[in-house]
């Protein structure tokens, strides 16, 4: 069995595999996993009228 790499800062899940470092800017304490990474990406860096579009 694989030795966990620790917790998502954000979400509390396992990270195994995939590991992201969040930005400074996001004020995280560690790594965070796949989903909440690329969440916070679509948060920092699409603007929200963009984001309107993309929901759909
Ligand atoms: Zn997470």
């Amino acid at each position: 069995m694989a030795k966990p790499a620790g917790k998502c800062a954000s979400c509390g899940a396992d990270l195994t595999t995939f590991k992201y470092k969040p930005m400074p800017e996001w004020n995280m304490q560690g790594p965070i996993c796949g989903s909440c990474y690329s969440r916070k990406l679509t948060e920092h860096y699409i603007a929200p009228d963009r984001r309107e579009v993309t929901k759909k």
